[in-house]
C-alpha cells in the first residue's frame, strides 16, 4: 500500500502515521523528521535544511524531491509506505508521481486530515518531543509525565510567528494538493478531531473502504 498522509502543521499526521503505518505494515516516511535528524547531525543537507524550517518554509524542492527519491529507493519501501509531510506542493505531488511510474507503481490513496485553525494553533503551541526518545507530547490532549522534565523540548518552528507562517505557507502551497489528488479521484478527507485513536479507527475504515474497491 503507497500512502501520503496530508494536512496542515499540526493536524496530527505524525501521531496518525505512527499507528496507521504500522496497522498496514509499511514503513512512515516523515520528509519533516528526516530533515531534523540532519539538523541535529550537522549534515550538509540538514544546514540547507534549517534555514527554511526555522523561518517555517518549504525547504526547495530539488534538495527535498532528491532526498524522498533516494528514501524510496530503499529495501524497505519496495512494496509500500507511507509519506508524512511530502508532498507539500503541486510540484512534488507531480514529481511524487514520476517516481512511482518510474517503477510501474501508483499511489493508492492522499488521505487528508481535516482541523480547523484554532485548534492546530492549539496542538501545536502544547507541542512537546522528547530528546532521548522522540515520542511527541502535549501539555494537555497528552500530558508527559513530567511536564517539566529537561527532556522535553518545544520545536523553534512551534513559536506564534513561525506557525503563523507556517498556516500561511500551508495554504498557499499545500492546500492546492487536494484539488491535484481529488482530480485524480486519489483523495479522502476525514475528520482529525476528537481521540486520537477515533481518528485512527476513522482512517483505517477509509483506507480499507478506498482499498477494498
Ligand atoms: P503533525 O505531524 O501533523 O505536525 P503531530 O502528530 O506532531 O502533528 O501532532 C501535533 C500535536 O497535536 C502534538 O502535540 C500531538 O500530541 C497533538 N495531537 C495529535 N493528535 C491529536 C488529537 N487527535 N487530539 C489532540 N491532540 C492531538
Ligand atoms: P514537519 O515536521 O512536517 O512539520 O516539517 C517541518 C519543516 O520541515 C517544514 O516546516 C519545512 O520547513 C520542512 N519540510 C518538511 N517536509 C517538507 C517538504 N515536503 N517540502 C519542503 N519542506 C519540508
Amino acid at each position: 500500500m503507497r500512502l501520503v498522509l496530508v494536512g496542515p502543521p499540526g493536524a496530527g499526521k505524525g501521531t496518525q502515521a505512527e499507528f496507521i503505518a504500522g496497522e498496514l505494515g509499511v514503513p512512515k516516511i516523515s520528509t519533516g523528521d528526516i530533515f531534523r535528524a540532519n539538523v541535529s547531525g550537522g549534515t550538509p543537507l540538514g544546514l540547507e535544511a534549517k534555514r527554511y524550517m526555522d523561518a517555517g518554509d518549504l525547504v526547495p524542492d530539488d534538495v527535498t524531491n532528491r532526498m524522498v527519491a533516494d528514501r524510496l529507493a530503499a529495501e524497505d519501501a519496495r512494496d509500500g509506505f507511507l509519506l508524512d509531510g511530502y508532498p507539500r506542493n503541486t510540484e512534488q505531488a507531480e514529481v511524487l508521481d514520476g517516481l512511482l511510474e518510474e517503477r510501474g507503481h501508483v499511489l493508492d490513496l492522499a488521505l487528508e486530515l481535516v482541523v480547523g485553525d484554532d485548534e492546530i494553533v492549539r496542538r501545536l503551541s502544547g507541542r512537546r518531543v522528547s530528546k532521548s526518545t522522540g515520542k511527541v507530547y502535549h501539555l494537555e490532549f497528552d500530558p508527559p509525565e513530567d511536564p517539566d522534565s529537561p527532556d522535553l523540548y518545544q520545536r523553534s518552528d512551534d513559536q506564534p510567528e513561525t506557525i503563523k507562517n507556517r498556516l500561511k505557507v500551508y495554504a498557499e502551497q499545500t492546500e492546492p494538493i487536494m484539488g491535484y489528488y481529488e482530480e485524480r479521484g486519489k483523495l479522502v478527507r476525514i475528520d482529525a478531531v476528537g481521540d486520537v485513536e477515533d481518528v485512527t479507527g476513522r482512517a483505517m475504515a477509509a483506507v480499507r473502504e478506498r482499498t477494498a474497491k
